[in-house]
């Protein structure tokens, strides 16, 4: 995917603030944070967003949880946090690429506004 934000930041050719790394996704903080601790977690394969969750890829999205839960006990999330999927125009998608966002560091409102 030539033209894809978070498929150059899996290749490396676009830097990041690293977290964690495996063959099959990547842990980066985000560039713009809405809470104290906010990072993304991606699938370093292309999938641009839940809609596109099938029977043949979606055991990267255990993966995923996996790995967050991983992270928050590396970052000592013990007060909780939270996993958000943004998925299209509703859901306030901005990057076409599958990503969960991890937001904690404080008391986070709900329901979103
Ligand atoms: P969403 O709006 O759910 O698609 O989330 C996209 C997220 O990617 C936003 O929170 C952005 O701040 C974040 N973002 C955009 N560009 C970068 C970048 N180069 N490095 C890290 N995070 C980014
Ligand atoms: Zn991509």
């Amino acid at each position: 995917m030539m033209d894809c934000l978070f498929c150059k930041i899996a290749a490396g050719e676009i830097p990041s603030k690293k977290i964690y790394e495996d063959d099959k996704v990547l842990a980066f903080y985000d560039i713009d944070p809405k809470a104290p601790v906010h990072f993304l977690v991606i699938p370093k394969q292309h999938i641009p967003s839940a809609d596109y969750i099938t029977a043949e890829n979606s055991a990267i999205v255990g993966h995923v949880f996996e790995v967050i839960a991983k992270i928050a006990a590396e970052l000592k999330l013990e007060k909780g946090y939270r996993v958000v999927n943004n998925c299209g125009e509703h859901g306030g998608q901005t990057v076409e690429h599958l990503h969960f966002h991890i937001l904690a560091g404080r008391s986070l409102a709900w329901p979103p506004g």
